[in-house]
């Protein structure tokens, strides 16, 4: 292959370009088929994925590229895991949308409706148009770098398709599950079809009015007040209803009343079911032709039903003198007439829900009128018994609850839309008007034998042939090899909008036609909202195009945005600069790596483990880092927690690798040891590999370009590239390495923070600092980077007590304490004590907090007794340590209160100006600065406390806090440094890139999911 090959070796730009980048490594995956699955392969175990198909109309938004790279990263990470991965693309033809922008394109251009074209013309005009832009919606996928199988794409019109689909409607009718009935069903009256109840959207709480009005009973002898909110209804009326038992009408029941407009006379029934008595005043009008309670009301008494609005939403014949009057138009006149016939009996302001038409918005009209349907009860009973059964797992788990409840109240499913895009309904007449359902135009009627056939003019619901999607795609009715190795698909991953329009469905076609469910488990991704947590939505102008994102930040950041912000349960609330701040994350790697590559040379790759050649403290401890990474990433992506994968990926990546280890190394990499030298090339090397492998599944591009490099520069035999290169395995955690180093980098990181909780600027020396608590592995290691210390937090005399005693208690110091270590500052002379004091009650509060919470939680009897047992031993854990930390700080506080007694602890702090670490300026390029030594004057900080643009965690001057119990302090403890937000890189007080924050600035408590990420 071409440039990607040839690039030289060891040399990478000095600044990331994915323009650059993405479309070359997606030819060359594309190339080498890589993307491909193949049906024969039976040794790998199968993994396979069907696409919901996007509408043909369709451009990407920001829904498609979740979904897109949620799948995507579940494919990559089972390829490179050794499946056999079939991820299946195609598109629907969308009845109604498709036929909606052909018609006002023709009608823009041309003037003419579709009628005025006929239906062959029109058609052809339809297919003219796929063929034209159908292709969009998947260029635009594989610019997301989706690995889906082009060869095996598919469209829901296609031949084998539209067969299918045949094959299913003709099998259901022979089995009784498909018939055609004369129902009332929901019309729009603009797209002039048939709606299924799922197409109809429900405005909640239209203001409207509840209208009385009297009828007058037919004798003279008194009237009736019935209340509506369509008036126009009212000449539909046959009947009005009253409960049986309703003492204020027993003796009207039977009697009739008339219409005053129309004169028919008609009934006064009795409806236990319909009436509610003590509603209004306890009687109802009838409309059996235009409401769906009352149709029913019809049928138990035998009404007439005349429909009285059109298909056009005009008045028919039967509404007497109103007929060709508009619907809403008629309203009003009814109002006016039954106005001057003195029988209006006021009107009072009334909420009601409004349904209207999913595609257009118009307010639909319930209509008689014969349509096919499909019996769904013996359908339904099966795929609830597979959910209950765990046949098919739904993530998170309380969506089946919704499928439940839908399913076990599911009505008949009206299948013919009055369109003419879409599948023809296989059903032919006869004149008599017999209906002969057959796979191919029959030649005679089956009842009569008459020739002259004529095929139904509708088409099936859109939905129908997508509920065939997962087999329909893979050859059925065929006994195909594909659909031997990959049905049932591993997941279905969509969002929970469409869980009954598709999933449902599919559930039921996949279990009655292929006798198996369609899918293993149900992941159903939250919804994408913008910053605020508010729908995107053109007229309010907060849309975020994906297209537009992926030209200017890449791919690769939004994807490893969005796998960021997908947390179970919770809605995505996307920022412009969440995307940056990822964006920049892809610059970070970048830097570390081209470090890495600039101090490998003379290393070339051998089969000898890292961990043998590693001969530093901090080799042992980035290596245990590593494998923990490995191992919980692997574990959020099994429980579909891809927040969580991301934010390992991230934080290793960002704060262990590139600002701890790279920095650490730096001093075997440029030192005269050969042996620590090769060490730190050999560590260095495989974390980087690894670090690629696990974020490729994520951010598939710069992974790949970076990978490819590395591998030439160490000459490496990993294979052609790092799309089928193997996922990371799960290892074993050197916990002691983990436990012996984390000290060292705990303590300085705390030193740190007290530098920047009490504006100590860095040139100041910290003076008697003492380190006590140790753990015998770490007292050693400690000691012995003793020198490392000083050098990189500046101290002037520092105490390690070895034998593991705390530190002395002083008045006026600070104390840093981590479940490992603990360090002691002696402020005198250099902090202001009221605010150390303020802060300290601050935190005490926190802490009160927090342990309250838990401890609430832990007091609650069914919560112990229902979350899993992990969870629970990790919140006992988690209140130990808020109570340990409380005691801490209360000795600390005592310490301050004697200290307020010292005249030499009162001093004010020792000057304001920021830190010279603090004052690297950033790269305005957003450019990571792990790269770069410490400039002339500066201390060599191992790990530069500015974030790039976008990146870095906000200011934290009012939250300043003693390291006493911070987060980072514990962290560092436990062998992890001191973790920034993953969340919230491009902090919104920070965008333009100039921090005032101080070093070390106070941190919030972790998110939640890192809180809950441990196992
Ligand atoms: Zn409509
Ligand atoms: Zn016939």
């Amino acid at each position: 292959m071409s440039d990607a090959e040839t690039h030289s070796t060891a040399e990478l730009p000095k600044a990331y370009d994915h323009r650059q980048v993405e479309p070359r490594w997606y030819r060359f995956w594309l190339e080498r088929g890589y993307f491909h699955a193949d049906e024969n392969d039976r040794a790998r175990p199968a993994f396979s994925i069907v696409l919901p198909p996007p509408n043909v109309t369709g451009s990407l938004h920001l829904g498609h590229a979740l979904t897109a790279t949620l799948q995507d990263v579940l494919c990559r990470w089972k390829r490179m895991s050794g499946y056999n991965v079939l991820w299946l693309p195609g598109t629907d033809h969308a009845g109604i949308a498709t036929q909606m922008i052909v018609e006002k394109e023709i009608q823009k251009t041309e003037k003419k409706s579709r009628h005025d074209l006929g239906r062959a013309e029109f058609l052809r005009r339809v297919w003219a148009w796929k063929e034209k832009y159908g292709s969009r919606i998947g260029e635009q996928h594989q610019a997301l770098g989706a690995s889906l199988d082009w060869q095996r794409e598919r469209f829901t019109m296609d031949e084998g398709l539209s067969r299918a689909v045949r094959e299913v409607f003709v099998r259901l009718h022979e089995e009784g599950l498909v018939y055609r009935a004369e129902r009332l069903i929901n019309w729009c009256t603009r797209c002039r079809t048939a709606l299924s109840d799922l197409e109809v959207t429900y405005e909640e709480g239209h203001r409207g009015e509840l209208w009385s009005f009297a009828y007058p009973l037919a004798d003279g002898s008194g009237e009736i007040v019935v209340a509506t909110t369509r008036p126009e209804t009212m000449l539909g009326d046959t009947a009005v209803a009253v409960h049986p038992e309703d003492e204020r009408y027993r003796g009207v029941v039977g009697r009739k009343v008339r219409h005053p407009i129309l004169q028919r006379e008609f009934p006064v029934v009795a409806d236990a079911v319909l009436v509610d008595p003590t509603f209004g005043t306890g009687a109802v009008k009838v409309t059996p032709a235009h409401d769906f309670n009352d149709f029913e009301v019809g049928r138990r008494h035998g009404l007439p039903m005349p429909s009285v609005i059109g298909p056009d939403g005009r008045m028919t014949a039967a509404a007497g003198p109103l007929a060709g009057k508009d619907r809403f138009e008629a309203r009003r006149e009814v109002k006016r007439i039954i106005g001057e016939m003195g029988l209006d009996r006021g009107a009072t302001p009334h909420q009601l829900p409004l349904g209207r038409c999913q595609r257009c918005d118009t307010i639909l009209e319930p209509m008689i009128s014969k349509q096919w349907f499909v019996k769904i009860e013996p359908l339904a009973r099966p795929a609830i018994e597979a959910v209950e059964q765990g046949r098919t797992r739904f993530v998170p788990e309380q969506w089946a609850n919704n499928y439940m409840g839908w399913m076990r109240n599911i009505h008949d499913w009206c299948i013919s839309r009055q369109l003419w895009w879409g599948h023809q309904v296989p059903a032919w007449y006869c004149p008599d008007g017999h209906a002969t359902v057959a796979r191919e135009a029959p030649r005679a009627c089956e009842s009569c034998g008459a020739g002259e056939l004529r095929q139904d003019e509708d088409v099936l619901d859109t939905w129908f042939s997508s509920a065939l999607w997962p087999f329909s795609t893979m050859g059925w009715p065929e006994p195909t090899h594909e659909l031997d190795r990959f049905y049932p698909t591993s997941v279905m991953e969509t969002g929970h909008d469409i869980i009954f329009f598709w999933v449902a469905r599919m559930m039921m076609m996949g279990l009655h036609f292929m006798k198996d469910v369609p899918f293993r488990v149900v992941y159903l991704h939250p919804m994408v909202r913008d910053e605020k947590g508010q729908k995107m939505s053109k007229t309010k102008g907060n849309v975020i195009d994906p297209l537009d994102i992926t030209e200017q930040q890449g791919a690769d950041a939004l994807r490893f945005t969005l796998a960021a912000l997908t947390a179970q349960g919770r809605d995505i609330k996307l920022a412009k600069e969440r995307i940056e701040g990822y964006r920049a994350f892809a610059n970070k790697l970048w830097n570390a790596a081209r470090f890495a590559l600039m101090n490998l040379g003379g290393f070339a790759s051998s089969a000898e483990a890292p961990e043998r050649l590693a001969r530093t403290a901090a080799d042992r401890w980035i290596l245990a880092r590593l494998a923990r990474a490995v191992n919980e990433t692997t574990d959020a992506l099994e429980a579909y927690r891809f927040n969580d994968a991301a934010s390992t990926v991230y934080q290793f990546i960002w704060h262990e690798l590139a600002d701890w280890y790279i920095e650490l190394a730096k001093e075997a990499l440029y030192g005269e040891d050969p042996g620590r030298k090769r060490g730190a090339q050999a560590v260095l090397t495989h974390c980087l590999d690894t670090s690629l492998r696990l974020l490729h599944p994520m951010m598939p591009f710069v992974t790949e370009e970076l990978w490819q490099t590395l591998r030439r520069a160490v000459g490496a035999d990993w294979g052609d590239s790092l799309m089928v290169a193997p996922f990371p395995r799960r290892r074993a955690v050197d916990e002691a390495a983990e436990r012996s180093f984390g000290p060292v980098i705990g303590v300085i990181d705390a030193l740190r923070n007290v530098r920047g909780e009490m504006n100590i600027p860095f040139k100041t020396p910290l003076r008697a600092v003492e380190i006590g608590s140790l753990g015998a592995e770490a007292a050693e290691t400690v000691a012995q980077e003793e020198a490392r210390i000083v050098r990189l937090a500046n101290v002037e005399g520092l105490r390690i007590h070895r034998d593991g005693s705390p530190t002395r208690a002083r008045p006026g110091s600070a104390v840093a304490v981590g479940s490992g270590f603990e360090v002691r500052v002696p402020l005198a002379g250099v902090v202001d004590m009221a605010a150390e004091r303020a802060r300290i009650e601050k935190e005490m509060a926190r802490i009160e907090g927090d342990l309250g919470g838990i401890e609430k939680k832990l007091a609650n009897p069914s919560f112990v007794a229902k979350a899993p047992a992990e969870v629970v031993e990790k919140d006992r854990a988690r209140a130990e340590e808020l109570r340990e930390r409380r005691r801490k700080l209360e000795e600390h506080r005592t310490l301050l209160a004697a200290a307020a007694e010292d005249p030499v602890a009162a001093v004010p702090p020792g000057g304001t100006e920021p830190a010279p670490a603090a004052e690297a300026p950033p790269a305005a390029t957003g450019e990571a600065p792990v790269a770069a030594s410490a400039g002339a004057g500066q201390p060599p900080l191992p790990f530069p406390r500015r974030k790039p643009a976008g990146a870095r965690r906000r200011p934290a001057p009012k939250r300043k806090a003693a390291p006493a119990r911070k987060a980072g302090a514990r962290r560092a403890a436990a062998g992890r440094p001191a973790r920034k937000k993953a969340r919230s890189p491009g902090g919104k007080r920070n965008p333009g890139g100039t921090s005032t924050r101080k070093p070390g600035g106070r941190r919030r408590k972790r998110p939640a999911a890192r809180r809950t990420r441990r196992r």
